[in-house]
């Protein structure tokens, strides 16, 4: 294009265009806006929330520098550096999910998927931090069903609800993980009797980075990006997660993805 603008743009002002046409130029180029302006913004709080472990560990290493002499010093200053270090690599790898699903082509070769696995897998990543509070994860429904998308992807979504479920509730509680199917549609519901989530705030809790209670966040070592992971992961499946919720009650978030047509062979 001449102006080194898209050819698009250009088309736009010589065509003789219908006002509809018109528009809809317009409103593309509005969406593209829209969408550099969230990327924008995603790389900045990107950096930003990289910031805090990064700087942590880097004061941590200099008070065990300064505590060489005292080991019991040393010791506890490198616990905090491993829980940093965690919770930094598990920052990076949610970002790296989270660009690869909002890339171009989010679902390379789609496959089918049986929940059965997907639902185990997710459930064991949690087991050690569910024993640890005496929490048993329960599972039940309808087995044998499939959907049709990628296993790491819906396994890293039902994953994120399960620890959810877990960090939000108190010891001694019950996390139940369970299925139902119709025709078109599998649900894997997760449900928890923990601290639940005020109303005013469940508009928001699918959002990057947004966490009800910051403060009580960096002790659950959360990074405020499972949820929109876990909406990506639904949208690029052509499926949807709703949730209900009382405030010291309990959650249920349900992930609803349609099922494998096995006669489509899809
Ligand atoms: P985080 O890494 O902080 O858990 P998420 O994106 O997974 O980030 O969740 C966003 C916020 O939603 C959490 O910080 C928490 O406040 C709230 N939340 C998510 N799941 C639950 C749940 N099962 N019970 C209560 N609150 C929850």
């Amino acid at each position: 294009s001449r102006h080194g603008l898209p050819a698009r743009h250009v088309t736009a002002r010589v065509a003789p265009l219908g006002s509809r046409l018109v528009l809809a130029l317009v409103e593309d180029r509005t969406r593209e806006r829209r969408v550099e302006a969230v990327r924008r913004d995603f790389v900045a709080n990107v950096s930003h929330e990289l910031k805090t472990p990064v700087g942590a560990i880097r004061l941590l290493a200099e008070a065990v520098n300064d505590a060489a002499e005292d080991p019991e010093a040393v010791k506890r200053f490198a616990g905090r550096m491993l829980t940093e270090s965690d919770r930094l690599s598990r920052l990076v790898q949610q970002v790296i999910e989270l660009s690869r699903l909002q890339g171009d082509d989010p679902l390379e070769a789609p496959m089918p998927v049986s929940v059965d696995d997907v639902i185990a897998v997710a459930v064991d990543t949690s087991a050690i931090d569910a024993d640890s509070k005496r929490i048993s994860i329960v599972t039940g429904g309808v087995t044998g069903l499939e959907v049709f998308g990628s296993e790491e992807q819906v396994t890293a979504a039902v994953a994120n609800l399960v620890a959810n479920a877990v960090s939000y509730s108190d010891s001694d509680s019950t996390v139940l993980v369970t299925t139902k199917a119709d025709e078109g549609n599998v649900e894997i519901s997760v449900v928890d009797q923990g601290i639940g989530i005020p109303e005013r705030e469940i508009d928001r809790i699918f959002e990057r980075f947004y966490r009800v209670d910051p403060a009580r966040h960096r002790s659950t070592g959360g990074t405020g990006l499972g949820l929109s992971i876990v909406k990506h992961v639904a949208a690029t499946h052509g499926g949807d997660v709703r949730v209900w919720s009382v405030e010291g009650q309990g959650s249920t978030f349900t992930l609803t993805l349609p099922r494998r047509n096995q006669e489509a062979g899809r």
